[in-house]
């Protein structure tokens, strides 16, 4: 089929982290169409189901099209006025850390740097955080850890060069179509090409799978820690690449030597056969690639379980190599955008250090910023807390449902209820978050804004406007923009669009940027806003960044792959080995016998409220479930397709059951999309709990304790 350029804009899909092309025509009727970009190098012009019923979601019904205060529609210059005065009275009377943002992986680039940049160089607080940190924060800390940046060395390529490809706690056929595809399609090619699933769950995933390693859950630091003894006691490692480029292999080695292989047998409920067969063919195959995501992030040890990946690569050399590498991918579209702009309570832009006082000086010199944050704010699940017991006092949520997706929703719900000054800037007008906000702000959706979004493998795509902005909505970094001028930091938030704010970002990250930082696209500083309408896909670092003659760390001039050199961000330039121990962590008792495992189906995104517009997407699955094991259905008398009661002792849902021998006994999944709009009864992250793995602050998710009881209605 030809392509009409001129009536079809380049965009990008705003679900997951594979950062698929898209390709947006509007009919003279109006009608929208798109189909997968067959020149973007994400997707090559594949969309998954959600990205390809992209047109049927972006009506205007439910929209929010004009400003609100108590209520009450609003102009545009009293509601900001109100946002801007509370926020500025609040600052005066309790100080700067009395006020929050919890912004989101929805954001694009451009809304997020101005955000940040607000709170962290203007307001003076680091009280920004974002609902990625229930995505990917355990991988960020991984990475700090073990390169001294957070830096994702794999591409998708990788994954079709790779001779073994580990999937650890990835769904990728459901929740990362398009890479599953590729990978689908690369074993068409090479059939020699193996696959290893390790996932308590035998999802669709293990279809592609030489071996399925049903481990029990938050098994797998276990798992990866007796791979590195196995590599250790059969000489698998590569000596040469330890000495010369990492550092504390012999204290990982002695920790992982604790457990033998009965032991790591027992802690992963997989047979030591399972485990020998396993750990041999990652030993003999040298261009494997690990792949890893919610299974492994959304955990209490989910920083441990990314370091125990990553140690087993440094043990072999295999990083910054073709076809070899650990490879994080990330849920969101923009999870890895929000990181590049120290979109996190914890970090800086331009990935600086918010404990480094060199990095704090740099950004208020760059910004000439009066009051940059000195220390780390308060991660997500903190944040609602200080919400609970009255620290924060003004609260601005944008681009996200916390009512529905924190983990203990109720409490949040409720501290958000008791909050007193609650902002919302959202497409929607009825969110559950929506509703209890004293000032809504109608934000401009997808198909009807300007910006860039950053996928799992570092690359940098423009989404772009096909439509015109509706009433009177208006882009997040305009809202943003608006409010700072409103706070008295007219200057610094002066001419903003968002090809200007693009050019800062890049500006800031070449800033005194030596090579000592790793992301850096200083290169597009200058960018004018025609270059910009017309900014290709492209990776960082920008090839034409290197620099001549020179290595600088992580970077070698002539490969703009990271780490290809050995060099990595730490100060002597060594990558770290982590010593880990596995823990026991036991979460059932008597009451609540069953561990909940959540997360998502192929057709639906986050709390639906997109994709439940859809009929089409409605029905590969139309209604809440949970699988349970056939054996668990019959101690609890349980059969298909009953209404079950899940409970924890923070709440309770409804939903129907599904039996099926793909599910491990004494385990359940249930997805977290449907809420009280949907479903029977019930959301289900008033289930979890607010448990955090104690580096990344990451929730556990998928390691809930509960009980199951057939539903009978009196
Ligand atoms: Fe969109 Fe992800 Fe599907 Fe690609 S794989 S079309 S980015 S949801």
């Amino acid at each position: 089929m030809e392509i009409d350029a001129a009536r079809e804009v380049r965009t990008t899909c705003p679900y997951c982290g594979v950062g698929c092309g898209v390709l947006a025509k509007v009919a003279a009727d109006g009608q929208v169409s798109v189909r997968g970009d067959p020149d973007h190098p994400a997707n090559f012009g594949r969309l998954c189901s959600k990205g390809s019923a992209l047109a049927e979601t972006i009506d205007l019904d439910g929209r929010l099209l004009h400003p609100e205060i108590d209520g009450r529609r609003a102009g545009w210059d009293e509601a900001l006025d109100r946002v801007a005065s509370t926020f500025s009275k609040t600052i005066a009377e309790h100080g700067p850390d009395s006020v929050a943002f919890y912004v989101s992986g929805q954001l694009l680039t451009e809304d997020y740097y101005v955000a940040n940049k607000l709170m962290k160089g203007f307001v003076g607080s680091a009280n920004i955080d974002t609902n990625s940190r229930l995505c990917m924060a355990s991988s960020v800390a991984g990475h700090r850890r073990a390169f001294g940046s957070d830096t994702v060395p794999g591409t998708y390529e990788d994954l079709e060069l790779a001779d073994l490809i580990v999937l650890v706690g990835s769904n990728l056929a459901w929740c990362h179509p398009v890479l599953y595809q590729r990978i689908a399609a690369a074993r068409e090619k090479r059939p020699d090409m193996k696959v290893v699933l390790v996932d308590p769950r035998r999802t669709m995933t293990a279809d592609i799978a030489d071996m399925h390693l049903a481990i029990a859950p938050d098994g797998d630091v276990a798992l990866f820690t007796g791979l590195l003894a196995h590599l250790g006691q059969h000489n698998a490692v590569d000596r040469g690449y330890i000495s010369a480029h990492t550092a504390g292999f012999g204290q990982a080695l002695f920790a992982a030597s604790k457990l033998d292989l009965a032991g790591v047998a027992a802690a992963t409920d997989l047979s030591e056969d399972e485990l020998t067969r396993f750990y041999s063919l990652f030993a003999a195959t040298a261009k494997t690639v690990t792949v890893y995501s919610q299974g492994v992030n959304q955990s209490s040890s989910g920083t441990d379980k990314v370091n125990a990946v990553i140690n087993c690569h440094l043990a072999t050399g295999r990083i910054g190599k073709p076809g070899a590498g650990p490879f994080s991918v990330t849920g969101q579209p923009n999870a890895m955008g929000g990181r590049e702009v120290g979109g996190m309570a914890n970090m800086l832009a331009a990935h600086m250090e918010i404990e480094n006082p060199e990095h704090r000086d740099r950004l208020q010199r760059f910004w000439n910023a009066p009051a940059v944050a000195q220390k780390p704010g308060l991660k997500a699940v903190e944040m609602f807390q200080a919400l609970a017991d009255g620290r924060i006092k003004a609260l601005w949520i944008m681009a996200t449902n916390p009512v529905d997706s924190m983990p203990d929703a109720d409490a949040v719900e409720a501290a958000i209820k008791a909050c007193p000054f609650v902002v919302v800037s959202d497409v929607l007008a009825k969110t559950d978050t929506v509703r209890h906000a004293h000032v809504r702000l109608p934000a401009a959706a997808w198909g009807e804004k300007d910006g860039t979004v950053t996928n799992s493998e570092r690359r940098i795509s423009r989404q772009r406007a096909f439509l015109g902005l509706p009433g009177e909505v208006r882009p997040d970094w305009w809202i943003v923009a608006e409010v700072a001028r409103r706070m008295g930091f007219g200057a610094a938030f002066s001419h903003y669009a968002p090809a200007e704010i693009f050019a800062e970002h890049a500006a800031l990250s070449g800033f005194e940027n030596d090579g000592a930082r790793d992301f850096d696209i200083g290169i597009y500083a200058g960018v004018d806003s025609k270059t910009y309408a017309a900014l290709e896909p492209f990776q960082w670092p920008a090839p034409s960044l290197s620099t001549p003659g020179g290595v600088q760390a992580g970077r070698d001039p002539s490969n703009t792959r990271f780490f290809a050199n050995g060099n990595f961000y730490t100060p002597d330039g060594k990558a770290r080995f982590i010593a880990i121990r596995p823990a026991s962590d036991t979460r059932t008792n008597p009451d609540y016998p069953l561990i909940l495992n959540t997360g998502r189906v192929r057709d639906h995104w986050h709390t639906m409220t997109r994709t439940g517009k859809s009929p089409r997407l409605s029905q590969h699955i139309a209604e809440p479930f949970v699988e349970i094991h056939p054996a668990d259905a019959q101690r609890y008398d349980i059969g298909d397709a009953d209404i079950v009661r899940i409970s924890s002792p923070r709440g309770e849902v409804l939903v129907r059951a599904m039996i099926t021998s793909r599910q491990r006994r004494g385990s359940l999944f249930a997805p977290m999309h449907w809420t009280d709009q949907f479903a029977a009864k019930g959301r289900l992250d008033a289930l979890t709990a607010s448990l955090t793995d104690p580096v990344s602050g990451q929730p556990a998710l998928k390691h809930v304790a509960v009980r199951l009881e057939k539903f009978a209605a009196k």
